[in-house]
């Protein structure tokens, strides 16, 4: 409890632009938000005044974390289910708990307990020497896909094998390393969707819109919220879907179901039990963002409206440019304000780098079309400082 304000206090371990974001929106609850971040300058960091430096995988340092709020969770995966099962049997209030959280931090069992549930997946095998992945592709048809069941993110720990010579060379190194490894088949998609919900203690659910999620090279570049074009069933059916895993598998907080759509119909990829890239949109797009509703469930406050301000909403992230942009970035802060004045950007403290996501932007509108390119105009401006050919440059609002 924050002795000033009377409310109770959340921690959250991870100093990311997932953190940061929730800073902003603690601040509006008047929550005295803490953060757990390796180093000052992680985005975090930078804007929360109760930060406490420590690592993740620290038992120690979690523990004295865990002790100075009332209810600690999490901007990623990365902690060690060992530890959280000692905090939660110390008495430490941890959401999600370990149990829910397992299945964000295992992909094999995340796959096993899904597959129990009945839910749409892929077909899947751990894959612990060569032969396992031989014969899964041999039956299965190649490519097929290798992924790290823990530790991966952004498509780091996702191989495509491309045949059975492909898979004698990757496995045993992958193995050497001492990674867990689990092999599904490529599934044919048309494109990839995700859903986001939350839970709260007491069980109640929201529900976003279902989003359409753009990848390139693992990484998310664009949500377009609703998913375009998606039938009223199969949106439903996405909703309904995350609702139940996030009941069934006792999430609180939020819970984001990555699926893939096929002409079959859904299949679930990933889980993530925090905020979420899909969600970005919802800080301008929705009633409440995905943040707030984060806090509100993992204090068991009833949760918020969900519902969106617009019929079209885009996020796209704004990824450091593999050259150097020739315009500094405050520079082009000032061409992307002057052109576009209804976008929202939302910068994450970051050094850019290549291929480093560093902040998004945000665009509002009816028609989705407009709104996407109006976006990736904007995103793609704020990385590389170049507009693309014939782009009319007097033509913004
Ligand atoms: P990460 O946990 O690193 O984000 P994911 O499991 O989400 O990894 O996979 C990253 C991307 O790889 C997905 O967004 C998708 O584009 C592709 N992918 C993953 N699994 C499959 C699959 N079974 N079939 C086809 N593509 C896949």
């Amino acid at each position: 409890m924050d002795p000033v304000t009377g409310l109770p206090v959340v921690g959250m371990v991870g100093g990311g632009q997932l953190s940061r974001m929730t800073q902003q929106a603690a601040i509006a609850l008047g929550q005295s938000l803490r953060v757990l971040a390796i180093s000052p300058s992680e985005p975090a960091a930078l804007v929360t005044p109760f930060v406490s430096l420590g690592h993740h995988t620290d038992l120690d340092a979690l523990r004295a974390f865990a002790s100075s709020c009332d209810v600690m969770t999490f901007d990623h995966e990365h902690v060690p289910p060992a530890h959280l099962r000692t905090l939660v049997e110390e008495g430490f209030t941890v959401h999600p708990g370990p149990s829910a959280l397992i299945h964000a931090q295992d992909k094999l069992v995340m796959r096993t307990r899904l597959q129990e549930m009945g839910v749409p997946i892929p077909e899947f095998a751990p894959v612990t020497s060569v032969g396992d992945l031989v014969r899964f592709g041999s039956k299965f048809g190649w490519p097929c896909v290798l992924k790290a069941a823990r530790g991966g993110y952004d498509g780091r720990g996702v191989w495509m094998v491309a045949s059975e010579a492909a898979a004698e060379s990757l496995v045993p190194e992958l193995l050497a390393a001492g990674t867990p490894l689990l092999v599904e088949e490529r599934v044919a998609m048309t494109r990839e969707l995700a859903a986001l919900v939350a839970r709260s203690p007491f069980g109640q659910g929201a529900a976003w819109p279902a989003v359409e999620t753009v990848q390139q090279d693992g990484i998310c570049v664009e949500v377009l919220a609703p998913a375009p074009n998606l039938s009223p069933a199969l949106a439903e059916e996405a909703q309904d879907l995350a609702l139940r895993v996030a009941s069934t598998l006792g999430v609180v907080g939020l819970l984001a179901v990555e699926l893939f759509e096929t002409p079959s119909g859904l299949v679930v990829n990933e889980l993530a039990m925090r905020p979420h890239n899909s969600g970005h949109w919802t800080i301008e797009g929705a009633r409440t963002s995905q943040f707030e509703q984060h806090l509100r469930a993992v204090l068991d406050y009833p949760l918020g409206s969900t519902e969106p301000v617009a019929p079209a909403v885009v996020m796209a992230n704004v990824l450091g440019a593999s050259i150097i942009p020739s315009m500094g970035p405050d520079e082009r802060l000032h061409h992307l304000f002057a052109r576009f004045r209804d976008v929202h950007v939302h910068y994450y403290g970051k050094e850019e780098r290549p291929g480093r996501k560093i902040g998004h932007v945000t665009v509002l509108g009816t028609d989705m079309s407009v709104v996407r390119a109006r976006a990736r105009l904007a995103a793609d401006w704020l990385s590389t400082g170049v507009w693309p050919d014939g782009y009319d440059i007097h033509g913004g609002r």
